[in-house]
């Protein structure tokens, strides 16, 4: 008996069993999208059932052209579509997991000038207006979706999850944030709900009792005119006496302006919102949102605050994070970082969506860790995650792997990541290497630093060189004296004054700004009633206010900080895009002063001398930390026609330090790793 047995347990639902309570929630990776890349799909999802998963949810599929997130998004609207998605469903069924198609019709979010909505009112997020529907387009699209459930059906799907939260079109008839019609379909929520319960009567009626009918409901909308959750109650009870089987839960619309995903979200935020519904309706019901570790999930379950928790990142983190729950090995969970790199903002940029700490997400028949034939000796240089992951990789495969590091510690970057506000989950995908590296019997050398005789001594015939980056120094006049401190050294604890500016707005000028407007502090989650007041989120699962919203209260930052940039671009413009604006709303909030098109003139003792706008400024700061970037270190690597013994190769910043990013570094050493 595992301490998970609440997360183990299956659910029954009468005509079928669930084998756990583990949902893989809904992620469009984009393979949905063209017929030709489902034997992909199916080797993605194949992956998650082999590794426990209990109930797997697809990408959004659209019932129709209309509701088309971009254009040719993948359809299902013809027995023409069978075939493929059968590749699908046989592939999960092996394994003994069940899956459910993903109903989506994007409204007003789809990116293609079909759009469709309860009101003509263009969303901030897509650049279409869309068209009211009519009555008969209404009832029309209620039929497309019964259509699309029984060929979901046919194709040996084991029920659909009908997309009802996020914005998406069912939520645009829900909510007044968009609905203002004053027929049928519009005022009151009885009338603003008809649109959802009659899709579900329709696919009860086609599909008969024996298939799953899942409804993600959104129990906070976090957009203005949003409903309360005495609306969100009246619409669950209405869906399950329609003929729902599986309530499923969303929180915040695409385009609220409260993270509800991102790192810097506690875990299991909202929790309570779903244990109040679960109150009121005798279904089971699904937590989602900022889930990724059993004992959140187990805690979840055991408080009775759900009975199915849901998790879609980290599946792709880790796909065999049920099995090894169910195993006892939970330190071996590649965790989800919360950090959207390569799964969201690739999803937004229409790119293959894949993970930052598992780069075979998505690639699973293309990057494959085969046992080698021929062991080698390998060296790997430098203990930061693109040097983790070769080394991890290679000897996962066979290889004798020794790691160098310079350092009294592994993790490298990251190591700096982990101490700012927000970003504490960084320190699981260090806990996961290390234990990786001892799993695989990877030879870790601390406080080691090598040069090439010594590796070709010890007859190494392979060498990675994984030696990372130094922070870019500043060169200026004055730019040598005390108050100039490098990132890192920040990151590290030096003393920083009252007045600060920060030289450099890449992602680690605004993680050094996020740092330096709190107290010093130990690295740890900032508690939920504080993270709710912040960002206006009404603490109350019975909430009364529109949408769960409720004024922002912003604490004092506890220093005065400058945010300066050569470029002429808004500031932040390059971070991720589902994940940049909460960094840029976090300083705007603190009163951070972002200035761009600066040219750094002079350090003196009465701080820091700009010039801007055609005028020479002076900044009237106590310290300045330079974030200017980094510069490789490459110096092991033989310069070219150099003879060596070993075959040497470059990985991650010491590679490039000019896009120095911990996906890319990941990827690059598991690849090369991969090869050898
Ligand atoms: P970066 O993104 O390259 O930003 C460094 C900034 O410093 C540049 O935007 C540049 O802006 C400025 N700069 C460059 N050379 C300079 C010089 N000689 N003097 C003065 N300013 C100079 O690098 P980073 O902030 O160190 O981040 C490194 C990588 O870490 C990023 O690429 C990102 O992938 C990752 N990261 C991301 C996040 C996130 O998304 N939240 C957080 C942390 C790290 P100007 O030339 O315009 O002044
Ligand atoms: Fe999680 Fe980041 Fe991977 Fe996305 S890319 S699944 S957020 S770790």
């Amino acid at each position: 008996m595992t301490s998970y047995a609440n997360l183990l347990k299956p659910l029954h639902l009468g005509f079928t069993t669930i084998k756990n309570r583990v949902v893989m929630g809904s992620m469009h990776t984009g393979l949905e999208d063209r017929f030709y890349n489902y034997p992909k799909l199916a080797a993605y999802f194949e992956e998650r059932a082999k590794g426990g998963v209990g109930l797997i949810v697809t990408g959004g599929i659209s019932p129709n052209r209309q509701g088309w997130l971009a254009p040719a998004g993948g359809t299902m609207n013809s027995l023409f579509d069978v075939p493929q998605h059968r590749l699908v469903t046989h592939a999960v069924h092996k394994h003994g997991s069940k899956i459910l198609m993903q109903i989506l019709h994007a409204g007003r979010y789809g990116y293609q000038p079909f759009v469709v909505s309860s009101t003509a009112i263009k969303s901030p997020i897509s650049p279409f207006k869309p068209r009211q529907l009519s009555e008969k387009n209404i009832l029309s699209t209620i039929e497309d979706y019964a259509q699309c459930a029984d060929i979901a059906k046919k194709a040996g799907y084991d029920g659909v999850e009908i997309m009802g939260s996020e914005g998406y079109l069912i939520n645009q008839f829900l909510s007044s944030h968009v609905n203002q019609r004053t027929d049928r379909w519009g005022g009151d929520i009885e009338n603003r709900m008809r649109f959802p319960v009659e899709i579900v009567k329709a696919i009860r009626a086609k599909v008969g009792e024996k298939f799953i009918i899942c409804f993600r409901l959104s129990l906070l909308d976090l957009v203005h005119d949003g409903n309360t959750m005495q609306e969100v109650v009246i619409v669950a009870k209405a869906l399950e006496k329609a003929g729902v089987t599986l309530l499923n839960t969303g929180i915040g619309w695409h385009e609220a302006r409260v993270p509800t995903i991102v790192t810097s979200v506690p875990r299991a935020a909202f929790v309570d919102y779903t244990a109040h519904v679960k109150q009121h309706i005798s279904i089971p019901i699904i937590a989602s949102n900022r889930i990724n570790m059993p004992e959140t999930a187990e805690e979840i379950l055991a408080t009775g605050k759900a009975d199915m928790v849901q998790m879609a990142r980290p599946l792709l983190a880790d796909a065999f994070w049920v099995n090894k729950t169910a195993t006892n090995r939970v330190d071996e969970i590649n965790t989800c970082i919360a950090c959207n790199q390569a799964c969201l903002d690739h999803a937004f940029k229409n790119k293959r969506v894949s993970c930052l700490v598992n780069p075979r997400a998505g690639h699973e028949t293309e990057l494959v860790y085969l046992k080698t034939k021929q062991p080698k000796r390998i060296a790997v240089v430098g203990g930061g995650v693109a040097g983790m992951s070769a080394a991890t990789v290679a000897a996962s495969r066979g290889h004798a792997v020794t790691l160098f590091e310079a350092t009294s510690d592994v993790g490298g970057q990251f190591n700096f990541a982990k101490v700012v506000p927000g970003k504490e989950e960084f320190h699981e995908t260090i806990r996961y290497f290390k234990v990786q590296l001892e799993k695989t019997g990877v030879d870790v050398r601390l406080n080691t630093r090598v040069n090439r005789e010594q590796l070709e001594r010890e007859g190494f015939g392979e060498v990675i060189v994984a030696t990372g980056v130094i922070p870019r120094a500043l060169k200026i006049e004055g730019s040598n004296a005390p108050q100039v401190l490098s990132y890192a050294q920040v990151l590290k604890g030096a003393e920083v004054g009252q007045k600060v500016a920060v030289i450099g707005a890449g992602g680690i000028g605004f993680d050094v700004s996020e740092f330096l407007l709190k107290p010093p502090h130990q690295p740890q989650p900032q508690p939920l009633a504080e993270w709710q007041r912040e960002w206006g989120v009404d603490p109350d699962p019975n909430y009364i206010s529109e949408g769960g919203m409720q004024p922002p209260v912003v604490e004092l930052p506890v220093r005065q900080i400058y945010l300066l940039q050569r470029k002429t671009t808004p500031l932040g413009i390059g971070l991720g895009k589902t994940s940049g604006w909460v960094h840029r709303a976090q300083l705007k909030k603190h009163g951070v002063r972002m200035l761009r098109g600066v040219q750094y003139k002079a350090v003196t003792d009465e701080g820091l001398w700009i010039e801007h706008n055609g005028q020479d400024q002076l900044l009237r700061v106590d310290t300045i930390v330079v974030c200017a970037g980094q510069e490789s270190v490459k110096d092991l690597m033989p310069k070219e026609g150099e003879s060596t013994i070993a075959n040497y190769y470059i990985i991650g910043g010491a590679k490039l330090a000019a896009e120095l990013d911990a996906k890319r570094a990941i990827k690059e050493g598991a690849e090369l790793a991969a090869r050898l």
